[in-house]
């Protein structure tokens, strides 16, 4: 006899990234911190080895009020000047007006998660990228949803003809579609999709809606970070030239852009001309809100907008957020010519948290990583390879660091 129904009964959550951290800690316990190389968590570590909380955010956090902190959200959908600042922080670069409507969310994941949820009926099909963040996967799972994949890459660049082919036939099944497209700062790889590869994105789906719905849910994790700085968000104004039977879910997170990841505060965006789905989107997305988490953090809330939208605030944010743009940089700056170097496989990289090195076969994967682990370099094992998270080992750590694994290997 089960207490647990159908759908639930055997769910054990493994995940690989707190799995494989573990692994590293214990090491470090044993061999001392700096004979190991922990690139497992994907969260900003300083130089030392520090763990990032920017002071110019946790800083004006203290000067929150203890009610505001206590207190519920000012509404389901999210407190009215959080909406407000997450629409300045993503469309106020430029004059033109995006028509959206905005809801608050545990991080990324909750605007994910419900999108996933409120788009496609159980048993249907969500489409994700080849090389992927792990919870699409948990997420599909735990709504009834299958998945598959486009593949990312083909000699280097996106591999738009795939991308094609993969949403073609779903959209021939299910007749609507929903797609995950993780840009930029791409996990676990750091691509970035070029003006011309969304072009190609954006022109297929419009013409693909002519068949059905199509929803584009554009994962914005690691936005803040990208190299271009705020200028990538002009981006969103491509949005502005969807057909009516298409949507974008644009979603946001506080959790990297902020280094407020504990502080559970996000946002799902949804643009599309059609008024009514639109409405329709919103109203759903409340009631899931209200039935699964309720309200997210206020202080959070809060937090964001105090800090995004005083402009001195704003100012030191920017440049201390810089600084870590700039390490991240010079971090990618060794490792990759390195692998270049001394013939590591890596896919293609532009920017942002990671780099992963191109392991195809599973059990070839799997026993590289403990090889890798037997010598104290903890990755994290992602669809076709071994992530390695720079955004967590200090310059000093990624010197060589490619040339040991090429010979480990
Ligand atoms: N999407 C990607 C690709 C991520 O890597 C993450 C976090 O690691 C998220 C979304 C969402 O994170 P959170 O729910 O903490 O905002």
């Amino acid at each position: 006899m089960a207490f647990l129904n159908k759908q639930s009964d055997g769910k054990v959550m493994v995940d690989k990234v707190f799995k494989a951290a573990i692994k590293a800690r214990e090491a470090k316990v044993k061999f001392g911190d700096e004979n190991v190389v922990d690139a497992t968590l994907g969260t900003l570590f300083d130089e030392h080895g520090t763990f990032v909380a920017f002071d110019s955010v946790w800083g004006p956090y203290e000067t929150i009020d203890k009610i505001q902190k206590a207190k519920y959200a000012g509404g389901i959908q999210g407190n009215p000047t959080f909406r407000k600042a997450v629409y300045e922080w993503l469309f106020g670069e430029f004059d033109e007006e995006i028509q959206c409507e905005i809801l608050a969310t545990p991080g990324g994941a909750g605007a994910i998660s419900s999108t996933m949820k409120n788009i496609l009926n159980p048993g249907e099909t969500v489409i994700k990228p080849s090389q992927g963040w792990g919870p699409y996967k948990t997420m599909a799972t735990e709504f009834g949803l299958t998945l598959t994949s486009y593949n990312m890459f083909k000699d280097n660049k996106f591999d738009v003809e795939n991308f094609k082919d993969t949403l073609s036939s779903v959209m021939k099944q299910q007749k609507k579609v929903l797609v995950i497209l993780n840009d930029p700062c791409h996990n676990p790889t750091g691509y970035t999709m070029s003006e011309n590869e969304w072009d190609q994105v954006i022109a297929f789906v419009n013409e693909l809606s002519a068949q059905g719905p199509v929803i584009l849910l554009n994962d914005i994790a690691y936005v803040d970070f990208n190299n271009k700085g705020p200028a990538w968000k002009k981006h969103f104004l491509k949005y502005k030239n969807l057909e009516p039977n298409v949507m974008a879910v644009i979603a946001f997170s506080t959790s990297k852009t902020m280094t407020a990841y504990g502080a559970r505060v996000g946002a799902a965006i949804a643009i599309t001309s059609n008024k009514e789905e639109l409405q329709k989107f919103i109203n759903a997305g409340i009631y899931s809100a209200r039935s699964i988490w309720s309200t997210v953090n206020n202080s959070a809330m809060e937090l964001f907008t105090l800090v995004t939208t005083t402009p001195a605030l704003r100012e030191t944010y920017m440049k201390e957020k810089q600084q870590y743009v700039d390490l991240l940089k010079e971090r990618a700056a060794i490792f990759v010519p390195e692998c270049k170097q001394v013939g590591l496989d890596i896919y293609p990289f532009t920017e942002g948290f990671f780099v992963t090195i191109r392991v195809e076969d599973p059990s070839q994967k799997e026993a590289l990583n403990i090889k890798l682990q037997n010598n104290n370099i903890f990755t994290v094992e992602v669809d076709g390879g071994l992530r390695i998270a720079i955004c967590s080992v200090p310059k000093r750590k990624l010197k060589g660091l490619a040339k040991r694994i090429k010979d480990i290997m």
